[in-house]
């Protein structure tokens, strides 16, 4: 089978730069698609069913799980799960494509023990807490609280970091995207 089935799984304490990574691979390589996950929380804004996500109830989400219909689920928030459909990976690999995961670190780590070596994983590290929170400031989307929060929780995903396949630094993006680029084309051709 083509590309042998494989996955790019991307972590990142939020702020560094991992959506801005992602859309440019997905542009740049066409044979990579993003995996859509499941979720059992509400659609924001103008969310679409299989676009953002497959949104499912509450219900038909635990009777999924029951099923043993996902490769793996969680509870990233309290009362709202989280989790690959098993069928989203096949709808992508019988394309001949190379799923994209953006994920938790947990995520991230659960999927990498699953498929071992179809997958890599990728940790984006910002180049420092104080950019981190620099950069979340900035985006003015949160309340001061929000961001505490955040720069905790980035410090606690960076606890992860050494357990991933490859870590790019995302210090300056042009560099990143070269360095990402090239570890993601060594992964497809071999
Ligand atoms: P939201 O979209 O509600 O803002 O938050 C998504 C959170 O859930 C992020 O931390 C994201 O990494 C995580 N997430 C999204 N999809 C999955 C998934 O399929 N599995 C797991 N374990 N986490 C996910």
């Amino acid at each position: 089978m083509l590309h042998q089935n494989k996955v790019l799984i991307f972590s990142a304490p939020s702020g560094a730069g991992k959506s801005t990574i992602i859309n440019w691979l997905l542009k740049e390589i066409p044979t990579l698609e993003f995996s859509i996950s499941a979720t059992s929380r509400s659609p924001r804004g103008k969310e679409k069913d299989g676009v953002e996500y497959y949104f499912l109830s509450e219900e038909e989400f635990k009777k999924r799980v029951d099923n043993g219909d996902f490769l793996e689920w969680e509870e990233v928030y309290s009362g709202s799960c989280y989790g690959t459909l098993n069928s989203e990976l096949y709808r992508i690999w019988d394309k001949g494509h190379i799923v994209v995961f953006d994920i938790d670190v947990q995520g991230a780590l659960n999927i990498k023990k699953i498929l071992g070596e179809k997958a890599l994983s990728i940790f984006i590290m910002p180049p420092s807490i104080e950019e981190l929170q620099r950069r979340l400031v900035g985006r003015a989307t949160d309340t001061p609280e929000a961001i505490e929060k955040r720069i905790a929780k980035a410090k606690e995903e960076i606890s992860f970091q050494p357990y991933f396949d490859a870590t790019i630094v995302n210090d300056d993006l042009a560099t990143a995207l070269k360095e990402i680029q090239k570890i993601v084309s060594d992964f497809i051709r071999n």
